[in-house]
């Protein structure tokens, strides 16, 4: 499979190069130049594993031999994704149950695999630098953590992760700093591209942001929505609501279902930032500046992935408009889903979770008789709003009471570039 840059001006990428570059130098992104075709009847019946092999085996090709990337899909999907009945009308697939109790999961250990499997052969060491707002970073560190040969320097803003989320970032150890800095998610985003761009660090090892835009973060996460389908037992096609910021999920969830995977329509459940529910209205992008809330790891003025969704429709708007539906839903009615599908069905949605809900919840007023899926992507445990709101977290992870008991390890950090410097000189 070759890759094209949606900018196109930079040259074709194999799943290989596309990996390791992970944006092409025209600063578009890479995109499949032909969308592989499953029989679904077929993959139905096949277990996670190879489901997920039999999926993602066209877009690698040969760039990884098939036993090594059977044992990457294996590793990947190693934990449950359960659909579970919210409401009547609505299920939850529940995306949480991986290391991070985040979807990232998925994505990020796909990717740590392949990138191990690129550079076994390499002389020296690999560092991936990444800047989080809270779910990425603790999905890309467990991802990589005692990964041979590569280093993870992650870059939070103090006092703006969730506590959970911090102890993730900060109590993994081994081949994983974590630098808490002072400022906000932007000043860490800028910290670490800087690093990223700068020749000398370049020259003394191999420098990846392992981003979300990567297509090795982006494609697995086409698998859960195959797995979705192999559970759902309500005859006709369902609906599927996907809350989204950046919006690569929901653009794999589209890339599964124009590869044949039985989905009527795709819902983008967002928040304020409604830069996309604006687009499917009036067919103009006019990204504004990103606006906090509830649901924060959604909070994006300006989705990268939505060029991809432009170019998964041949840049058609009248076909957008037909096959995605989008609702800009607001903290009050977030907070008030949350509340609502506590007392009446007794399910801990977190803020995220509970975005998708309501605009589905939306959805079907129009549409009384479609039943829906909504992806649940990340544990309410994660989101200290939930506590606030509902009292409780609902059910929570044993792990997360064994990541209590272990101690926050950070490098306190100014908006100082020479530190993140030899911070990351240290590590080559
Ligand atoms: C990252 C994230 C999202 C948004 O996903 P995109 O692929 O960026 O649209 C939604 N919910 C949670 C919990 C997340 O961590």
């Amino acid at each position: 499979m070759q890759y094209f840059s949606t900018n196109r001006k930079s040259a074709h990428a194999t799943f290989r190069e596309a990996t390791l570059l992970g944006q092409p130098d025209d600063m578009g992104l890479y995109f499949p130049e032909a969308i592989p075709q499953f029989d679904w009847t077929a993959l139905i019946q096949k277990s996670r594993e190879d489901l997920a092999f039999e999926v993602i085996r066209p877009y690698v090709g040969s760039e990884i031999d098939d036993e090594s990337l059977h044992a990457i899909c294996s590793e990947t999907v190693n934990f449950d994704f359960p659909l579970k009945q919210i409401t009547p009308n609505i299920f939850a697939l529940e995306l949480f149950h991986g290391p991070t109790f985040a979807f990232k999961d998925v994505g990020a250990r796909f990717m740590s695999r392949c990138l191990r499997y690129f550079l076994k052969n390499r002389e020296g060491k690999a560092i991936v630098v990444v800047a989080t707002s809270g779910d990425t970073g603790g999905a890309v560190a467990a991802g990589f953590h005692n990964v041979e040969g590569i280093e993870v320097v992650i870059l939070y803003p103090k006092g703006k992760v969730s506590r959970v989320q911090e102890l993730q970032l900060t109590t993994l150890g081994g081949n994983v700093t974590a630098i808490e800095v002072e400022g906000v998610f932007d000043d860490c985003q800028a910290l670490a591209k800087r690093a990223l761009a700068d020749d000398e660090l370049k020259s003394q090892a191999f420098l990846t942001s392992a981003n979300s835009i990567n297509i090795a973060r982006w494609l697995p996460q086409q698998f859960y929505y195959f797995y979705a389908l192999q559970q759902w037992e309500n005859g006709h096609r369902p609906v599927i609501s996907v809350p989204s910021g950046n919006f690569g999920n929901i653009c794999a969830g589209i890339l599964a279902q124009v590869s044949g995977l039985p989905v009527k329509k795709f819902i983008a459940a967002c928040n304020q930032n409604d830069a996309v529910t604006r687009f499917v209205r009036s067919g103009k992008f006019a990204p504004l500046h990103t606006v906090p809330t509830l649901s924060n790891a959604m909070d994006v003025g300006n989705p990268s992935n939505f060029v991809r969704i432009l170019e998964i429709f041949n840049r058609e708007y009248p076909l957008i408009k037909k096959r995605l539906a989008s609702y800009s839903i607001s903290d009050e009615e977030t907070a008030e889903t949350m509340r609502r599908i506590y007392d009446e069905y007794g399910y801990v949605l977190d803020p995220h979770g509970a975005v998708g809900v309501k605009a589905l919840e939306e959805y079907q007023k129009k549409f009384p008789g479609d039943k829906g899926i909504v992806l649940e992507t990340a544990h309410p445990v994660k989101f200290d709003s939930v506590k606030e709101i509902l009292g409780t977290y609902g059910d929570v992870p044993e792990e997360v009471n064994a990541l209590e008991a272990r101690k926050k390890n950070a490098i306190q950090m100014g908006l100082d570039y020479d530190g993140l410097r030899d911070v990351i000189l240290q590590k080559c």
